[in-house]
């Protein structure tokens, strides 16, 4: 409410400003006795913050706009204070619901799922979570923190392996860098990019280990590396992953629909290179885009309309090797979304793939899988005829 009464007053007297879609309180820091919330960190979000009467934090954590917004309610905190506190914070999602289970970290970089003894769900929308502190600060929040620094490590990385290139595609809406990883050219590319969506984390991680694999050393990499070019793009919306968003870019768009459209300039930014590369003679071949939901699933092309086959006998290759590992494989019907899969399918007859990676899978699991499914995609692609 405050923030749009500012936004009036500032809007009436210099006729600009407050173009943002952002309509809801949220608070950097709270602080009560000697126990301190913040935000205050790239990917924070602590909503809206008050302190009750028996002195718990009760937080309210909104989206980004309003609806429509999928419901991927986000927080990450970090907490100060007493070692040996006890801490009791009331999370409230508006219009969400409690989905994503709190981890905590003690540095945060390394992540544990808090105890089920220490949280409860209150109400569908509503979840207290019990802490005692077990040094000056920890961090609390609905995934690991994967934002500003997990990026620039993994980029420094990808620039540092041999046969890998990394270049500014473009830039976000706040000006942060869209970086592509490439590898050497080749007549044939392949494009793969993660977290469209800010709060997709386990998406982040199962690409993660997919890359390394398709990058990696082993004789087939070496081949499908020989074979196609790659060009990678480990985060597509930055500007939502650093401000806690629950799904959209600063604009209030959600990227994952802008495939068609480009309003947008990270959507933009990646169009252009996949362009640029067929304007040299390139063709791409393939296209995967990794998230998270509820369960491992992997959206294709129906069957019939699947170019090559790939996706069933890439999957049911991979399931063969999986047997612990139940994913399901949705080939439904190609809508008018103008999600990336359908944009990729539609106009260049490819197959296109939204990799979903489950919100609570373990992560051990899902960056295993990775390395199977990228195996068994580096595969069926290499047994495709150019
Ligand atoms: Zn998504």
């Amino acid at each position: 409410m405050k923030k749009a009464l500012i936004c009036l007053l500032v809007t009436a007297f210099f006729l600009a400003g407050c173009a943002t879609p952002q309509q809801f309180e949220r608070d950097d820091f709270c602080a009560a006795g000697t126990t301190l919330l913040d935000a205050h960190f790239d990917g924070g979000q602590l909503g809206d913050c008050t302190i009750s009467e028996t002195g718990d934090f009760e937080l309210t954590l909104f989206p980004e706009d309003e609806p429509p917004i999928n419901k991927s309610p986000w927080y990450a905190y970090r907490v100060s204070g007493q070692p040996g506190d006890q801490v009791t914070i009331r999370m409230k999602f508006h219009n969400g619901y409690a989905r994503y289970w709190p981890k905590t970290s003690l540095d945060g970089n390394q992540w544990a799922r808090v105890p089920a003894d220490t949280v409860a769900r209150t109400a569908d929308d509503e979840m207290v979570v019990n802490l005692q502190l077990e040094q000056a600060r920890i961090w609390v929040a609905g995934q690991e923190v994967l934002a500003r620094d997990f990026y620039s490590q993994w980029i420094d990385r990808l620039e540092a392996q041999p046969g890998v290139d990394t270049r500014l595609v473009g830039k976000s809406v706040q000006g942060r860098p869209i970086i592509l990883a490439e590898t050497a050219d080749r007549p044939e590319f392949i494009l793969m990019m993660g977290r469209q969506h800010p709060p997709e984390v386990t998406g982040a991680i199962a690409m993660q280990s997919f890359i390394d694999t398709v990058l990696g050393d082993s004789d087939l990499a070496h081949r499908f590396r020989e074979r196609f070019k790659l060009g990678i793009v480990p985060v597509m919306n930055p500007d939502g992953v650093a401000a806690g968003y629950w799904r959209h870019n600063v604009n209030g768009v959600d990227v994952n629909r802008d495939w068609g459209p480009f309003t947008q300039p990270e959507s933009s930014s990646v169009i252009r290179w996949v362009q640029q590369q067929e304007t040299e003679g390139r063709t791409l071949q393939l296209m995967l885009d990794f998230h998270s939901t509820f369960e491992d699933l992997f959206y294709t092309q129906p069957v019939s309309e699947d170019p090559p086959d790939f996706a069933s006998i890439w999957l049911g290759a991979s399931a063969q090797r999986l047997p612990d590992f139940p994913f399901k494989h949705a080939a439904n019907p190609v809508s008018e979304q103008p999600n990336a899969k359908n944009y990729f399918y539609k106009s260049r007859g490819i197959p296109a793939v939204t990799y979903e990676s489950g919100d609570e899978t373990t992560r051990e699991m899902l960056e295993y899988s990775a390395t199977i499914f990228a195996e068994e995609m580096m595969k069926v692609m290499l047994a495709t005829s150019p």
